[in-house]
């Protein structure tokens, strides 16, 4: 040691905790970890850091001594831009959500309830010439509330339910006469009910497009994009993933990601990931986004993702990797699934046909990307492993981190192909939770139902496995996303397929080392290893104490990022740690309105299936803006069409300041996105 050095030591921080779960596998355990400039210096004991503490200014911190640390939590597939737009509404739901603020939204569960909300709601929010938007209206819940009813509580201020499958709103007349639209087209449209103030898919979109200047003013989406940081770091979250980044415009993304991220005491980390499609149309000028079996020019989009990284902060970052589709959504059950299929014999969708799935893979394989896409069904994971299995025979990569995200359901010999592959997978453990019980009567049938989310048979075969909220689908709370995936209880409270339940420390591994594995980051976070950043999740509880099945019980104190301890006021259980959590959960979308109508189109295909007629490609692979309901539940898909209306209103050549301008002047004059 020389302490003659002219140049002085840094600073060293040893931080004392009754336990340091470490998620390495070579000190899996210790109870103190010293940390300088953001990045940790040695894990151990106290008596350990010794030979560190020579000659160094040194900062005893002891006030995690009666806490559980663990590596900052990570959550690698989050939507930003749908967080943005969302929670800043007045959200009146059937499941609860919990608020920045720290407050429970509570579920409303019968028309009273809604109603009395709606009134609270409106009362607390006294500007009557503002907007009044409120997300979560669900009919079959909450009864009618329709034109004629919103006028009649609220005569003179504009009014917006926003459906709870995102597809469909209500408005008052006050409101429709804000839209500034023409009354006439509104009238005629095929997909507006005018007398009930009722807008569904492409009439959904007017209203959507309409509010889009609205919800891009800074007061709008920076408030959102503050709010779902909060909620991450309530939820132990430090680094998150933006698994769909430039959707809409990279430009005003990044500027508003940047904004509310890049500033002191914002304890969160955001590593965007490149919507392929995305950056391929905005290359050619491409307005709206193609049918599923339309190829996007990939090759095209790929200098504006290269150039990406230049532009990387120290917490808001690029992968070096990109987002692509497959199958529909599990929410809605239009996942493409193999024989014996649908019970109700309804077929799947596709977000990207089979033969696209397969030049997307291509394109990005050859330039050493890594690669993450969506798919939900074991037929959809077909095209998946077939598109992997084409480019490693064109051109064999190792360790390239090709990550399938959701992976509803999929078959063990699909785990297996998946293993020999070197394919990893980011799933949504959430839908074992909420979806296991429904899909057994509806859809799917016990058995495959109690197999959705199969990941006790993925680590089995060898791959790694991490989960993710896909939020505003699941909560930012990965230690209830890992209990969802080592309890597999349902909603009704059975434990299905026990057999694919995974350990705690699996479990864990899901939300920390595992998850940074698939974004590769590995080597920088997940776990608590000297030469890493500085980066803890604080907890109040030990989740080895309680147990896998008590691991949504576990509080979150606060987080540590980069060496700075961000405390919460209060220790913070899931949203769900309560033991009936029956109301807190998303259900399956019910069928009114909207389903009604899917279900009169799936009635169509399955007369057509009894014809014996093979059905033609064109069937098969509706586009996404021909039923709306093929996005529903899912958010990745949602957050895409939602950015189509938004880019296309950035196209139009307008930027943030007229939408500022648009506040002043009314929306009636607000630039409009073309029609
Ligand atoms: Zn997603
Ligand atoms: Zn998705």
């Amino acid at each position: 040691m020389n302490r003659d050095n002219p140049i002085p030591w840094p600073k060293l921080t040893i931080f004392t905790a009754r336990r340091i779960v470490t998620m390495d596998d070579s000190l899996p355990e210790a109870t103190a970890v010293a940390v300088s400039e953001g990045r940790i210096v040695a894990v151990g004991d106290p008596e350990s850091m010794a030979p560190w503490r020579e000659g160094r200014e040194v900062t005893l911190d002891e006030r995690f001594a009666d806490k559980v640390l663990l590596p900052g939590l990570i959550d690698n597939h989050v939507h930003p831009f749908l967080g943005a737009v969302l929670l800043p509404t007045e959200i009146i739901a059937p499941e609860p959500w919990r608020m920045p603020d720290g407050s429970i939204c509570p579920a409303a569960n019968s028309p009273e309830e809604f109603r009395a909300r709606l009134e609270a709601r409106l009362a607390a929010r006294p500007d009557r010439e503002d907007w009044f938007i409120s997300w979560g209206y669900q009919p079959s819940e909450h009864g009618r509330w329709f034109r004629e009813e919103l006028d009649a509580l609220c005569p003179d201020r504009p009014v917006i339910l926003w459906q709870r499958s995102f597809h469909e709103t209500y408005l008052n007349s006050k409101a429709i006469g804000k839209l500034g639209l023409d009354p006439e087209e509104l009238a005629a449209h095929p997909q507006i009910d005018l007398d009930r103030g009722h807008f569904y898919e492409t009439g959904n979109k007017k209203v959507t497009a309409a509010l889009m200047p609205y919800f891009m003013r800074p007061q709008w989406y920076h408030k959102g994009l503050e709010s779902l940081a909060t909620l991450m770091h309530q939820g132990g979250i430090t680094t998150a993933a933006d698994m769909l980044f430039g959707s809409m415009d990279p430009d005003f993304e990044l500027a508003a990601i940047d904004t509310v991220i890049e500033k002191p005491n914002r304890p969160v980390r955001i590593v965007n990931i490149a919507d392929a499609r995305g950056f391929a149309n905005r290359a050619i000028g491409k307005r709206v986004m193609g049918p599923p079996d339309e190829c996007p020019p990939f090759e095209q989009g790929l200098p504006a993702i290269e150039a990406l990284p230049e532009r990387a902060t120290p917490r808001v970052t690029f992968a070096r990797a990109v987002k692509l589709f497959a199958d529909g959504a599990m929410f809605s059950q239009l996942m493409q699934m193999r024989a014996p299929g649908y019970m109700d014999g309804h077929h799947g969708e596709w977000l990207m046909a089979p033969a696209v799935v397969a030049e997307g893979v291509r394109t990005f394989w050859r330039q050493d990307y890594g690669i993450h896409i969506h798919v939900n069904g074991d037929a959809g994971m077909d095209a998946v492993l077939a598109a992997v299995e084409a480019a490693q025979r064109e051109m064999p990569r190792f360790d390239h981190r090709f990550v399938v995200h959701h992976v509803g359901f999929h078959s063990n010999a699909q785990s297996r192909r998946l293993a020999a592959l070197g394919v990893h997978a980011s799933v949504n453990p959430f839908y074992i939770h909420a979806l296991a019980d429904s899909y057994a009567a509806w859809g799917l049938g016990p058995e495959r139902a109690s197999q959705i989310v199969r990941a006790g048979s993925m680590v089995r075969n060898g791959m790694r496995v991490s989960f993710h909220s896909d939020f505003p689908m699941a909560p930012t709370e990965p230690l209830f996303l890992a209990w969802c995936a080592a309890s597999r209880r349902s909603r009704s409270g059975r434990v299905v397929s026990p057999e694919e339940r995974l350990s705690l420390e699996q479990a864990l591994r899901g939300v920390t080392i595992d998850a940074a594995f698939a974004l590769r980051m590995d080597d920088e976070i997940g776990s608590i290893v000297a030469g890493k950043r500085a980066d803890f999740t604080v907890l109040e509880d030990d989740p080895f104490e309680l147990g896998a099945e008590r691991l949504r019980e576990v509080r979150v104190s606060g987080t540590v990022i980069d060496g700075e301890v961000h405390l919460l006021a209060a220790p913070m259980a899931s949203l769900h740690a309560a033991g009936d959590a029956q109301s807190a959960l998303p259900r399956p979308i019910v069928r009114t309105g909207l389903f009604s109508r899917l279900a009169g189109a799936l009635g169509t295909a399955r007369a057509a299936a009894r014809d014996g007629g093979r059905r033609s490609s064109a069937a098969r692979y509706r586009p996404v803006a021909a039923c709306c309901g093929e996005a529903a539940g899912d958010h990745c898909a949602f957050a895409r069409e939602l950015a189509q209306q938004a880019r296309r209103w950035f196209e139009a050549g307008r930027s943030v300041r007229s939408a500022d301008r648009a506040r002043e002047t009314g929306l009636s004059s607000a630039p409009g996105p073309a029609a």
